[in-house]
């Protein structure tokens, strides 16, 4: 639009009611999204943008599709934009990302989340997953110092999924089986006293020794101390693997001696369980995105819906969330 003709709008705006005004933020409002969005994507992707297809950095403006910047490579010219490539790429409506990642903030479920920003239950549920699809995988590298490790039990759900080898359960149903069965999925989660937290899920039934080799031996540092509870599986595996260990024998009633305890981990448990219980039940195949969004909130490692957005986008990992 012409200088002058702007002015010229900008002038007769002045004369509208308050209706008008309402009306005129209205319309505004989702390109003014669409950019903000927009532009936090090309500038967390700016330091790593290179052809998707060869990887080449020789890259040249080549016009605007979907509102990102579109590229063509020098060399094998082909297009791409910020988001080729990523678990973001060819999802809708930026403009309402933001937003949307503003509810994920406040963990609404992926029903809810969809009757607030109008879109269909199936563009929530993709767009929850893809979001996590990469933060997920950001974690520290390494636990040091002293390590608290424990493990946790949720009954193994297929909740969404068609295909059932067994009689669907009620929301929320018991175990058929006391104590801990192979109907049961193993959280593991070690954290040591800086507030470092890595989490696996090994697996279905009772956590083994062969499991924490498999999973916590390469991100301890040779000389960590591994606290745990008197669970065989920690000490079989402490012993084989050379790593220093103490127990605390919780069901003797000793929750603590001096730095000897599991109590950050076990915390840190408890918030895992309070935050999942308003999402009622969560498939078994999605609980890493779950654990991975819980890890994310945290502490505050993600605040707003920007930060999160920069987790989806890979950018800043692994340096950003430590804390
Ligand atoms: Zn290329």
């Amino acid at each position: 639009m012409q200088a002058r003709k702007f002015e010229q709008i900008l002038t007769d705006l002045k004369a509208l009611t308050r209706r008008q005004r309402e009306r005129l933020l209205a319309l505004l409002r989702p390109a003014v999204e669409l950019d903000k969005a927009v532009g936090l994507i090309e500038s967390a992707r700016a330091r790593e943008l290179a052809c998707a297809h060869c990887q080449s950095r020789q890259l040249y403006r080549h016009g605007r599709a979907h509102g990102l910047q579109r590229y063509r490579c020098k060399n094998c010219g082909r297009t791409c934009n910020a988001l080729t490539g990523t678990a973001l790429a060819r999802l809708r409506h930026k403009g309402r990302w933001l937003d949307y990642l503003g509810g994920m903030l406040d963990s609404r479920s992926i029903r809810r989340s969809a009757a607030d920003h109008g879109v269909a239950g199936a563009t929530s549920f993709r767009w929850r997953h893809r979001f996590l699809d990469v933060s997920k995988h950001d974690r520290p590298q390494c636990l040091a110092g002293i390590a608290e490790a424990d493990e946790m039990y949720m009954l193994e759900s297929h909740k969404g999924s068609r295909q059932l080898d067994r009689a669907p359960r009620k929301r929320g149903g018991k175990a058929t089986k006391r104590g801990i069965s192979n109907e049961q999925m193993c959280i593991l989660v070690a954290r040591d006293r800086t507030g470092q937290t890595l989490d696996w899920i090994p697996g279905k039934g009772a956590l083994t020794h062969a499991q924490l080799h498999q999973h916590l031996l390469p991100r301890l540092e040779r000389d960590v101390l591994l606290v745990s509870d008197a669970h065989a599986a920690y000490r079989s595996f402490a012993r084989r693997a050379g790593i220093t260990h103490e127990a605390v024998n919780l069901q003797a009633g000793v929750r603590v001696r001096g730095a000897i305890h599991v109590q950050n981990v076990n915390a840190y448990h408890s918030r895992l369980r309070g935050w999942l219980l308003p999402f009622r039940g969560v498939a078994s195949r999605y609980l890493s995105n779950y654990l991975g969004w819980r890890w994310a909130l945290d502490g505050g490692r993600i605040a707003t819906p920007e930060d999160l957005l920069r987790a989806a986008l890979g950018a800043g990992r692994s340096v950003r969330f430590h804390t």
